[in-house]
């Protein structure tokens, strides 16, 4: 049975690389038929924190990507990996090292000076039986692995790796404060739970080295290794902060549906065949394969993802959005007013021109309330263009028209609008961009007649008197000069 694991150290927020990473392991178990562990690295006490195993097992939630097994916690570990740790010292392959940080920091630096590369020099190897007995009863002790030959893997994807045994240098299994290190417990633990497969990020590749070593030396097989092509930002460098968020979390409040996340996330290596980029989270599980997963670091487009996220976004059902886009307006009382059948509407008409779920306020508030601001310079380009005029007695003569209007549907407005556009001899656009303007705030939207229907007539009429009122005079004092031209009429 085909078991992998994904093994994320709380030092941090659940990161994209390591996204991606559980997502492969994921993919791979389910096709499979295998089973997905969750480790949580912790032995870094200091670093570690239980928040941040909150964080990424939130992450890890949110993008559907449940575990069969754990969190297994190496904190809780100590025990096993003194007992593994023994019989390495017991065996003679590890050796106790009384070094402090300080001590090999210096000798590390001045290595470095000589334009030398640095690695242990086994100071600790090579102790007399006098100065042993002296630092075991002054220092605290780690233990280092005495690394005597050269290590070499195969990679399923990269084919056979080797590194000469110059290059490894004796390696720390227990630090001296005795809990295990990464290399160690990662070893044992992947040994123990049975991991047929390690998939991990290429930053890994000497690691793996070191922990082939550690097989070796207890007799076990090690499992097969699979090390995925890093995740590159524009400029091809690994991904940072530098280019977009890299915490999983930041997406999800920044509006991106976990569906297309997890999409987006799984064209970053792997490629079903083909062009297609659609592709729902049931043919992923059916369809992945680690043959067709790239060698080359991919590319962290953020315009794809939002693309993506829009196209989900539009094939998602107006209920289903309107549940989705809950925590993004919960903070808005007057959306809990108007009730969900009215933002279902505005979902209806908003949907097309959403690409995160986060700019449904900033795209619709005035559906809600008045708008929050007159996009005066971009009207302003319109009437530049002779595409609209702000004329008070058209929107007088408007106003009069949608007052005596019995029913306010957007047919009845649309036809409306024109026949006074064919009354006053005027492009009906000279007047259909002024309302837009008067009533949103904005020169760009959705369909102006559908708008307004959900709008209603009282408001509708409610908006032109306050634009007229208040807006119009507002913008004759306050804007510049170019802009007083074109509004007094
Ligand atoms: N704790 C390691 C990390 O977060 C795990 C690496 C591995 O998969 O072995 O990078």
């Amino acid at each position: 049975m085909i078991r992998v694991r994904i093994a994320p150290s709380p030092t941090g927020f659940l990161h994209v690389g390591t996204a991606r990473t559980a997502l492969y392991n994921f993919l791979f178990a389910r096709n499979k038929k295998g089973k997905f562990v969750l480790r949580i690295e912790d032995t870094d006490i200091e670093r570690s924190s239980d928040e941040m195993v909150d964080v990424i097992v939130e992450s890890l939630k949110w993008m559907g990507l449940y575990w069969d097994e754990g969190p297994y916690f190496q904190s809780e570990r100590r025990e096993i990996y003194r007992e593994h740790a023994d019989k390495l010292l017991q065996a003679g392959l590890v050796y106790p090292c009384y070094c402090t940080k300080e001590e090999i920091e210096e000798r590390r630096r001045r290595v470095i000076e000589k334009k030398r590369a640095w690695k242990y020099d086994r100071r600790c190897l090579f102790l007399t039986q006098k100065e042993k007995e002296q630092f075991e009863r002054e220092r605290a002790k780690a233990l280092r692995f005495k690394v005597e030959k050269s290590s070499s893997f195969e990679d399923l994807l990269h084919g056979r790796i080797e590194r000469s045994k110059e290059d490894i240098e004796d390696f720390v299994i227990v630090k001296s404060d005795g809990m295990a290190t990464y290399n160690f417990a990662c070893v044992a633990d992947d040994h123990l739970m049975k991991i047929t497969h390690v998939i991990r990020g290429e930053d890994h590749i000497s690691n793996t080295h070191k922990q082939i070593l550690l097989y070796e030396a207890f007799g076990w097989t090690p499992p097969e290794f699979v090390h995925l092509p890093l995740i590159l930002g524009p400029d091809r460098a690994k991904l940072s902060k530098r280019h977009s968020a890299v915490s999983v979390l930041e997406y999800r409040d920044r509006g991106f549906l976990p569906e297309a996340f997890v999409n987006f996330l799984a064209l970053l290596g792997w490629s079903p065949g083909g062009d297609r980029e659609i592709i729902s989270f049931d043919e992923m599980i059916e369809l992945f394969s680690l043959e067709r997963v790239g060698k080359r670091g991919a590319v962290f487009d953020i315009k794809k993802l939002e693309w993506m996220n829009g196209e989900y976004i539009k094939a998602t059902s107006d209920r289903e959005l309107l549940q989705r886009l809950l925590p993004f307006i919960e903070n808005k009382p007057v959306t809990k007013e108007k009730g969900q059948e009215y933002i279902l509407r505005v979902i209806g008409l908003l949907k097309e021109r959403l690409f995160l779920l986060s700019q449904f306020w900033e795209l619709g508030s005035y559906f809600f309330i008045l708008p929050e601001q007159y996009d005066i310079d971009g009207f302003a380009k319109y009437v530049r263009k002779g595409k609209a005029e702000i004329k008070e007695e058209r929107i007088g003569e408007v106003m009069k028209s949608f007052k005596n209007l019995k029913k306010f549907d957007s047919e009845t407005v649309e036809g409306c609008v024109r026949n006074i556009a064919e009354c006053m001899s005027i492009k009906p656009a000279l007047i259909i961009h002024p309302i837009r303007f008067a009533l949103t705030g904005k020169t760009v939207g959705p369909g102006l007649f559908e708008l307004m229907e959900i709008l209603g007539k009282d408001e509708c009429i409610r908006r032109l008197e306050y634009f007229v009122e208040n807006i119009i005079p507002q913008y004759r004092t306050q804007i510049n000069a170019n802009m007083l031209k074109l509004l007094s009429y």
